[in-house]
């Protein structure tokens, strides 16, 4: 594939093409422990890449994607005024959420949508409740779908969605209300063609059928809102294991490749929600052995190889991976630094620093987790020979699967789960082998390769549209 080069200015810089009239800045409830203050202001047209000192990049997340932003933008020849713009996101939203709680008491979660960018489609990204889910890692996550969708070539912008909350002890009904008033806070910028919510950390199919629900009170049945919803509302077949099966068939498709065999494959897990339980399931199904998993309450190993089949039936009674028989005890961070041949970090970002990257002995990772390496981290795996899958391109399947969940909604219509594996098989692996070739074409990291094929095509869009 060849990717379009921007070589010259496209036009005069203009501060009024920075849409900061749009961008609601807002001081998250709880800021990060360690971000420095501010840890992201409005970009100027004279400070276009603000947050720009190391300690931000590693430790702000939103600033970390723009690092890599600015890595792929160099590649593809991006000028400086479209940058501002492509960074920007296009709009952000922070509701409060008052839910009356079992034990009476009123809580006021704050909650938040961030429309990246939305030049190739309607805006599509995942909700998530987490207790640090605020405005920098909702903004980070928006941005990073916008360039996700564009590498995968499916039409959508980027987009995301957050409670920050501890959803662990919330009861179903509290849980229900907290959805259905945030639906209904943000339903002003929501739409079938205009942004699309889908499951992230912490919230699953039911929270998808209380979102349409609580849309479809004021505008209609209106399946196509959301993806991810249960089969029997219109979800798709196969989208609740997409994102760990387009992991592995992007493993499939790379292990010849770059060398590595999955037969017998030794891979430890971080992570056992949505991604990691079914990247575990699909992996040994496909002849790996599971040596390690973690969730939040800890970690196991066995050397010989987890029994999947057991361990979901112990996660269904016990609510954890831990205690599972026949498994000791391991930390997380003894996870990451396992002794395996594929690592899978499938829970929060930024969880390889340049401390724990210098500790990691498998030989490749890949990216269930949105950005779970930091830029620091990336470097050492770098200088380490390390080969990291990224993000963009591996945790991919679960958009992908959302994709034509929308396009059936649309429709009106289903596909069999055998049409729904062979597209996205076919959508994951023709992105494989552009970012592959262009990586190599271009001497760039997967990664960089990566950001470079999306900016491109988000760039053209842009252009197209005549946006500026
Ligand atoms: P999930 O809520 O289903 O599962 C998250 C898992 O991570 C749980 O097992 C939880 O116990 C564990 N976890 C949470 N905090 C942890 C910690 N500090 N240490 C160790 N484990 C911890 O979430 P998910 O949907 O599987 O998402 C996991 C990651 O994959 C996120 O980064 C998400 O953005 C990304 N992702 C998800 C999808 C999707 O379709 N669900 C798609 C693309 C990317």
């Amino acid at each position: 594939m060849s990717v379009e080069r921007y070589p010259g200015r496209v036009g005069p810089a203009n501060p009024m093409h920075a849409p900061t009239g749009r961008v609601i800045l807002v001081r998250p409830m709880a800021t990060r422990a360690a971000a420095p203050t501010p840890t992201v202001e409005a970009p100027t047209a004279d400070s276009p890449s603000r947050p720009d000192s190391l300690v931000d990049i590693e430790q702000n997340p939103f600033a970390a994607v723009n690092h890599y932003f600015d890595l792929g933008a160099n590649a593809a020849g991006v000028p400086q005024d479209y940058r501002l713009l492509l960074k920007t996101p296009y709009r952000e939203m922070r509701v409060e959420v008052p839910v009356r709680m079992d034990d009476g008491r009123l809580e006021v979660f704050i909650g938040y949508r961030v429309q990246h960018n939305g030049a190739r489609g309607p805006y599509k990204g995942g909700v998530r409740y987490h207790p640090e889910a605020d405005l920098d890692e909702i903004r980070a996550l928006a941005s990073i779908m916008t360039w996700k969708t564009a590498v995968v070539d499916i039409p959508f912008g980027g987009a995301k969605g957050g409670i920050q909350c501890e959803p662990r002890g919330m009861s179903q009904r509290e849980l229900r209300d907290m959805t259905r008033r945030y639906t209904q806070h943000i339903s002003y910028i929501l739409g079938p063609h205009r942004d699309i919510p889908a499951p992230d950390m912490n919230t699953n199919a039911q929270i998808m059928a209380w979102m349409m629900d609580a849309y479809g009170a004021k505008h209609g049945y209106t399946p196509g809102i959301v993806t991810g919803k249960p089969i029997e509302l219109g979800g798709s077949p196969g989208r609740e294991p997409a994102t760990a099966q387009g992991l592995a068939f992007v493993l499939e498709a790379a292990a010849p490749q770059l060398d590595f065999k999955l037969d017998g494959a030794r891979v430890a897990i971080q992570g056992f929600g949505n991604v990691g339980s079914w990247a575990a399931r699909i992996l040994a199904r496909m002849g790996c052995t599971i040596v390690a998993v973690s969730d939040l309450d800890g970690g196991i190993y066995d050397d010989g190889g987890l029994d999947m089949p057991r361990l979901m039936r112990h996660v269904e009674t016990e609510g954890t991976v831990v205690g599972f028989p026949d498994s000791g005890p391991i930390s997380q961070e003894q996870l990451l630094t396992l002794e395996c041949d594929i690592l899978v970090p499938a829970a929060l970002g930024g969880v390889i620093d340049a401390r724990v990257a210098e500790k990691v002995r498998a030989p490749v990772i890949a990216e269930g987790a949105n950005h779970p390496v930091t830029p620091a981290g990336e470097a050492v795996l770098e200088r380490r020979g390390v080969i990291v899958l990224p993000d963009l391109l591996v945790n991919s399947g679960g958009v992908i699967v959302s994709y034509f969940e929308w396009v059936q909604n649309l429709q009106v219509y289903r596909w069999p789960l055998e049409q729904v594996n062979s597209e996205l098989q076919r959508f994951i692996t023709e992105a494989w082998r552009q970012v592959r070739s262009t990586s190599q074409q271009e001497q760039l990291s997967l990664r960089v390769a990566a950001y470079m094929i999306g900016i491109s095509r988000v760039m053209e869009a842009t252009r197209l549209r005549g946006f500026v």
